[in-house]
């Protein structure tokens, strides 16, 4: 059975949902191997081993993580080369969408970008234009290499050996002509990250910048918070937090939009989740078409009852 290559998205060793979610879609299309590039593998191989890595490619010399994403493009068009593989899979991720990019134009393969599934053969699903089309889409020249989507595949285990392989990874010079010079993590605000989360809850110009209930309903949830465009240029939530066609894109498997009209700005950036539902005054709002549960209400009613139902639970 042919490998298929699926890169790790780890923070030193600590792997991400996002992995997991690939490495299930990868068994659809072969046996999947980890390309795993950094430091931290000891704490990483148990987790990808449960979900049927069968070989874990390691790359961890500072020739690789102290640069930008260049060096790994040697290493996985390397290990294309030497495996012949069925598939690569990347996280759809701005590093991982440049690295895919780069990577399809040295093997000179078909790149697919943001699919949110993929089944054999490799066919992928696509939700384009601001979500008004899913369209379906195959690679028809080299190596598939295909960026997904978090939340495109419901994780399910399967343990496999998780071989480890040490990789060469001496690079070119070329590869080596932007690095990094600093690095420090986010703040944790102790939420999920927001295009990785199970569970959204956003707030919009409704709730006239008082966050409080969006925030106890989401950490209810163990959820997300997200924004409309309107309430991060209002300045009442960081501008990360925007959801929509110049934000930031979700596909969780529930998004709750609490005081939000639903513009189709908004709309872009997380109608393929996977249930919708919408809390608002007017029962005209838009959002309230593409709803799969709709409550007409006062947020400032609405929300912390739900959060109190939720707790009790
Ligand atoms: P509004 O449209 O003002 O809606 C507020 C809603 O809250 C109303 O429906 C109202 O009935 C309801 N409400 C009021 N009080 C309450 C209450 N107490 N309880 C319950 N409901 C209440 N927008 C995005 O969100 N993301 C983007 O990425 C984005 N990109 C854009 C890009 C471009 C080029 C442009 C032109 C616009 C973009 N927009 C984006 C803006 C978008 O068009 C809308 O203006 C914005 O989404 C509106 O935000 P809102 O729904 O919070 O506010």
């Amino acid at each position: 059975m042919a490998e298929v290559l699926v890169l790790v998205d780890h923070a030193n060793g600590e792997v991400r949902k996002t992995t997991a979610e690939l490495l299930t879609i990868a068994r659809r299309l072969g046996e999947p191997s980890a390309v795993y590039i950094g430091s931290g593998i000891e704490d990483a191989q148990g987790v990808l081993g449960r979900f049927g890595s069968h070989k874990v490619y390691v790359a961890d010399s500072p020739e690789v993580t102290e640069y930008l994403v260049a060096p790994q493009v040697d290493i996985l068009a390397d290990l294309i080369e030497k495996t012949s593989p069925a598939a690569v899979l990347i996280p759809s991720n701005p590093a991982g969408k440049e690295l895919a990019a780069r990577l399809s134009i040295r093997c000179e393969s078909g790149l697919i970008t943001d699919a949110v599934d993929v089944q054999a053969g490799p066919t992928t699903t696509q939700s384009v234009f601001a979500g008004s089309y899913t369209t379906t889409s195959s690679v028809t020249k080299g190596t598939p290499i295909i960026t997904v989507k978090p939340n495109s595949a419901p994780i399910e285990g399967s343990p496999a050996p998780a071989e480890i392989v040490k990789v060469d990874t001496a690079v070119s010079d070329a590869a080596k002509a932007a690095k990094i010079t600093a690095s420090k993590p986010k703040e944790q605000s102790g939420r999920p990250e927001l295009t990785e989360a199970a569970i959204v809850v956003s707030g919009g110009r409704g709730t006239g910048g008082d966050f409080a209930p969006v925030e106890a309903f989401a950490d209810a949830l163990g959820a997300a918070v997200g924004a409309s465009r309107a309430a991060v240029d209002a300045g009442w939530y960081p501008h990360t937090s925007q959801v929509g066609q110049t934000g930031k894109q979700v596909s969780p498997q529930l998004y709750v939009a609490a005081g939000i009209s639903g513009a189709i700005q908004h709309r872009a950036g997380m109608q393929t989740s996977k249930t919708i539902v919408a809390i608002n005054k007017d029962e005209e709002a838009p959002i309230f078409e593409l709803v799969d549960f709709g409550v007409v209400g006062d947020l400032f009613q609405v929300l912390p009852q739900a959060t109190e139902a939720v707790k009790k639970g």
